[in-house]
């Protein structure tokens, strides 16, 4: 049966059972879990963070962004999470699931590599201030 409607559920830790109809969303882990909404039983894992999935959180409902693609399964199914609701989308072609996922690794080396630039420049920059120091001692020599 084919899941119209899902309904979040807030936990610290993934339950070892995934009820169908169920957004299983862990904020500390960063990660959603629920069952393939066609009702294949697949149990589909949406982590969250800006190059996975996007949570979209409103009083009582959520949306996921982008949507959700299972073409890794048998079923390929495709939908959207918007407001508790699936909404269906089109099947991708072949070449089309192609094209995104290999879009989708590129995004994510960029992520990688902005994240680790950031880390590098926010080191203390040692160098200068060791020349800052060396051009304060000669500053006394000057005269
Ligand atoms: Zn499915």
């Amino acid at each position: 049966m084919a899941v119209k409607k899902i309904t979040p559920v807030y936990v610290e830790f993934i339950p070892d059972t995934i009820e169908e109809g169920k957004l299983y969303i862990s904020e500390v882990y960063q990660t959603a879990i629920h069952k393939c909404c066609c009702g294949c039983g697949e149990e589909v894992v949406t982590p969250l963070s800006p190059v996975d999935w996007q949570l979209k959180k409103d009083m009582n409902s959520v949306s996921l962004r982008p949507s959700i693609g299972n073409w890794n399964y048998r079923c390929k199914s495709h939908y959207f999470i918007t407001n508790n609701r699936v909404i269906w989308a089109n099947r991708f072609t072949q070449r089309r699931i192609a094209n995104i996922q290999t879009k989708d690794r590129f995004d994510k080396q960029n992520y990688i590599a902005s994240k680790n630039k950031q880390e590098v420049n926010s080191l203390p920059d040692r160098d200068s201030w060791l020349l800052k120091l060396w051009r304060f001692i000669k500053s006394f020599f000057r005269n």
